[in-house]
């Protein structure tokens, strides 16, 4: 439902039917979000439908990896990315070591274009890391995690942010209101260079620049997790507005309005803006800790694109040849027919299917 209702945001958005010049291949018209076709098209000639635990789903489909905006692949990709940064703190903590969760903010205003502060903030950290003293500061960290979160709010705009994890091996904990204290100058000028502004404090409490302890990784993935819903089954499928801290919102939440509100809505135009505006930005990013991970043998990987499409585990109930399956697609029928694998089996899976089939048929006969 929430699916259907997001990739139906994304269709008033066609790419025009065209022509490659070198080639001379037509490419059919297409939704500018490769989102809209998320799950839709079989990558082989077969669909499997499988269970895992309690839950059964499709495999053998095209995912589009954006775990920005596609309610399907955030979930998969970020429960995976979740489970490796656990299985990292689980290490370090075991070795002794300490973590600390820094987030990095700054100012932005209605009407900011979020692609640009996105942009903006990106090239701000860069540049801090790149700063001498800054490494200095750093020196005896030994790996960090990062994941950027999008925010809204209806008098302030988007409000991009970083949240990093910085782990640091044994005997070298930092104190946080000296490790905040200390960053909060060269994040303020490598912001003034990218055309931001920031500040130490609002409202009495650090904001550009914020360091606390995380004893263990729940309280660094529920720390964005909270605004970005991590788990977001039941929750999200509640349709109604949910206002995250001090009256942002997530968005989720503004895709649950959007769906609710229509293609028309103020929503819808926002959450079309914020897709556009998170294309081609990594959400989390495993880079900095490539070193420490490769020290415990655990897996450097953070492929959205590649965890997406990865089939998983879990028993095969059946299959579906890809022409039903797009009966299915375009009667709206996706869901019906995991209900009918998961209550029935296979058993439950053919009566699903045989009902498309045989409506069908019944529609040609009448015309
Ligand atoms: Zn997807």
């Amino acid at each position: 439902m929430l699916v259907a209702g997001a990739q139906d945001i994304c269709y008033p958005y066609w790419l025009a039917e065209r022509t490659d010049e070198e080639t001379g291949e037509i490419h059919k018209p297409r939704s500018e979000f490769r989102l809209a076709i998320c799950g839709r098209e079989v990558v082989k000639d077969r669909v499997q439908v499988y269970r895992h635990d309690s839950a059964v789903g499709y495999s053998g489909l095209m995912r589009c990896g954006n775990v920005w905006g596609c309610v399907i692949c955030a979930t998969k990709v970020l429960r995976r990315r979740g489970d490796q940064i656990a299985a990292l703190f689980d290490a370090v903590h075991g070795d002794g070591g300490t973590a600390v969760m820094v987030t990095f903010t700054a100012s932005h205003k209605l009407g900011d274009d979020l692609r640009d502060l996105l942009g903006r903030l990106k090239d701000a950290i860069r540049l801090m890391q790149r700063t001498g003293s800054v490494a200095r500061i750093v020196a005896d960290r030994s790996g960090l995690v990062t994941a950027t979160e999008v925010t809204y709010n209806e008098r302030a705009g988007w409000h991009p942010h970083s949240h990093q994890a910085w782990f640091w091996p044994k005997g070298e904990m930092p104190d946080c209101e000296d490790l905040a204290s200390k960053l909060f100058p060269y994040w303020q000028a490598a912001c003034e260079k990218v055309g931001l502004n920031t500040l130490e404090h609002y409202k009495g409490r650090r904001v550009g620049v914020d360091v606390r302890r995380a004893w263990d990784a729940s309280e660094y993935l529920t720390k964005w997790g909270r605004e970005r819903d991590w788990s977001l089954s039941a929750e999200v499928t509640t349709g109604r507005m949910k206002m995250g801290k001090s009256g942002s919102l997530t968005p989720w939440a503004i895709l649950e309005d959007a769906i609710i509100r229509g293609n028309q809505s103020e929503a819808a135009d926002l959450w079309i803006k914020y897709l556009r505006g998170t294309k081609g930005f990594q959400c989390i990013s495993l880079r900095g800790a490539r070193k420490l991970l490769m020290h415990y043998d655990l897996p450097t990987s953070y492929d959205d694109w590649k965890d997406a499409n990865d089939a998983g585990e879990g028993e095969v109930i059946g299959s579906v040849g890809a022409e039903s399956f797009s009966k299915v697609v375009k009667a709206g029928g996706l869901g019906r027919l995991l209900e009918g694998a998961r209550s029935g089996g296979l058993a439950g899976l053919d009566a699903e299917l045989q009902s498309f089939n045989s409506h069908k048929e019944c529609c040609h006969g009448l015309t």
